[in-house]
């Protein structure tokens, strides 16, 4: 069997395993990376909405810090269950990040960065920080390209279509990690080991184990479910006897969104406050909006606990032209909030979307004349649905929701024909989790201690968040988790006199 080896072998490139092996080699280690798919960059190419701390770029704009009370708020929010030494380390590695990528990254991209604070802190008072999120075209994929560039200069190998499959393991001593490889079945020696292979979502075994309703759920494709998630990490963990923290393994669950896709036209409609939403029976389930009232990513919880995880967005006529109207009368404020409704098109345009959607695929959108006759259609429990109906119209005239208490000034009754039914589907934004670590991104074993060589970051690493009724409460999001985790691995692996951290 042929074998290679190095001073630090990094499992997957994406967005973590790129910094920490790029890091480690700065450091003047051999360094390999090893990429199961045909590219690298993982999940980090898509990413673009970023927290950072105490960076040069902040300073230099005279950006006020909120770190300190950031952390104690976070503490706080995680019930204080995290190691605080781990998330001081990890949230002032954000901004230590951004300024060692500033030093390799063009004029002309850092120009690109905007203060601004994080997209999700709503309403927006967060800590202000460099942001360029463009929908799949952000600072994940800059920061990608700079570590490949950066990476190869210093002669790091990063090897794609070679993924990693379990330890190799001669006297009860971590030798290597066994490959699958373009030319064969390679084993990989080191000195030091950092797993970064991300999630593990495309892991029937494990999703079974955290969410098994997740497995018969119909969940939007979308690139959180690349078919490289495959989860060997946790099997190499269990194999070199590593602690796998079951209990922070979580699957993000998001929803729901139209089933016309997220950002389809129907989409943003199906954000709409005044809508009403029912399951398969036919009946309301919670007070809408869900979203942005509870954590959106964690609703898909609440569509789980619905027949068939299903859920159906309900419209008439007369709803409708209201809603279009409410949208362009409130065009400015959703300029400002990442749920606010972007000024939707007249009443006609919106019909024309829904039948171009009944055309395509009659389970994503019904019409009717009357109410009984669109359910039909999508197949939910007819007379279920007529008697929802008149009971949310007779709530409305009361301006009373007895039954969900929604806010009277979101309700508006549904009189009007024709009916239109828009199915909701479940979304995901990840599965995250796995192996815990240190301050240092130094793996725990079952025992207790930690190993001297072996190093997780980014998705697969537990130690910041909790996992609360299966909803993930975190210190820092996950790009920021993902670059603040894998430059610390780097660095400490690297053990030089360059550390810093
Ligand atoms: C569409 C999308 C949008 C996102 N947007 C945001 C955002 O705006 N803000 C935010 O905070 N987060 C966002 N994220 C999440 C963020 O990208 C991830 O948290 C981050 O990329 C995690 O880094 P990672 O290195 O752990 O995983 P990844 O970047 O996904 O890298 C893991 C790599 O490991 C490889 N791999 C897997 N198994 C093996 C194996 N056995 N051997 C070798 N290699 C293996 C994978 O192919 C992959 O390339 C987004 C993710 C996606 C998919």
């Amino acid at each position: 069997m042929v074998e290679k080896s190095c001073d630090v072998l990094v499992l997957g490139g994406g967005g973590s395993g790129l910094v920490a092996g790029v890091r480690a080699a700065e450091d003047g280690k051999k360094v390999i990376i090893l990429e199961k798919a045909k590219f690298l960059g993982g999940g980090m190419l898509f990413a673009s909405t970023m927290r950072t701390f105490k960076s040069r770029w902040q300073k230099e704009r005279n950006i006020p810090d909120q770190s300190e009370k950031f952390i104690r708020e976070m503490m706080d929010f995680t019930m204080w269950r995290l190691d605080i030494e781990l998330v001081k380390r990890a949230v002032y590695a954000t901004g230590e990040f951004f300024d060692w990528y500033s030093a390799h990254e063009s004029e002309e991209n850092l120009a690109k960065y905007e203060p601004r604070p994080y997209v999700f802190d709503i309403p927006t008072n967060g800590q202000v920080g460099p942001q360029v999120d463009k929908f799949h075209n952000g600072s994940g994929r800059m920061f990608v390209n700079v570590m490949i560039e950066y990476g190869k200069s210093l002669g790091v190998e990063m090897l794609t279509e070679c993924s990693g499959k379990h330890a190799v393991i001669k006297d009860g001593k971590l030798q290597g990690i066994l490959a699958d490889t373009p030319e064969g079945e390679t084993v990989f020696c080191f000195d030091k080991l950092i797993i970064a292979n991300g999630s593990w979502i495309k892991n029937d075994e494990i999703v079974g184990k955290v969410l098994p309703k997740f497995l018969e759920a119909d969940v939007e494709k979308n690139a959180h479910q690349n078919p490289a998630y495959t989860g060997e990490a946790i099997t190499i963990a269990e194999e070199i006897g590593a602690f796998v923290d079951w209990d922070s393994m979580c699957l993000r669950i998001m929803g729901p969104i139209a089933a016309t896709g997220d950002r389809s036209d129907l989409d943003n409609l199906a954000h709409a406050r005044e809508i009403i939403l029912v399951n398969e029976d036919g009946k309301r389930f919670v007070a809408e909006p869900m979203v942005p009232r509870i954590d959106p990513f964690a609703t898909g919880h609440i569509l789980l606990m619905q027949p068939h995880a299903k859920s159906y967005f309900v419209y008439s006529k007369d709803m409708l032209e209201k809603i279009i109207a409410l949208t362009k009368a409130n065009a400015a404020k959703a300029d400002t909030d990442v749920f606010g409704m972007p000024p939707l098109p007249d009443y006609e345009v919106v019909v024309g979307w829904m039948s171009d959607a009944e055309k395509k695929n009659p389970s994503w959108c019904a019409i009717g004349e009357t109410i009984e006759e669109a359910a039909r259609k999508m197949g939910i429990n007819a007379d279920n649905l007529k008697a929802t109906v008149d009971k949310y119209n007779s709530c409305c005239d009361k301006g009373e929701d007895t039954e969900f208490f929604k806010e009277a000034k979101d309700m508006i009754a549904l009189k009007e024909g024709p009916y239109f039914i828009v199915a909701g589907k479940l979304s995901t934004d990840g599965a995250f989790g796995g192996i815990r670590v240190d301050k240092d991104m130094k793996v725990y074993r079952n025992s207790g201690e930690v190993f001297d060589n072996v190093y997780a970051c980014g998705d697969i690493a537990s130690g910041r968040h909790i996992v609360d009724g299966g909803v993930k409460k975190q210190v820092l999001n996950d790009m920021s988790w993902a670059l603040a985790s894998g430059f610390i691995a780097g660095s400490k692996s690297g053990i030089s006199s360059k550390v810093t951290i």
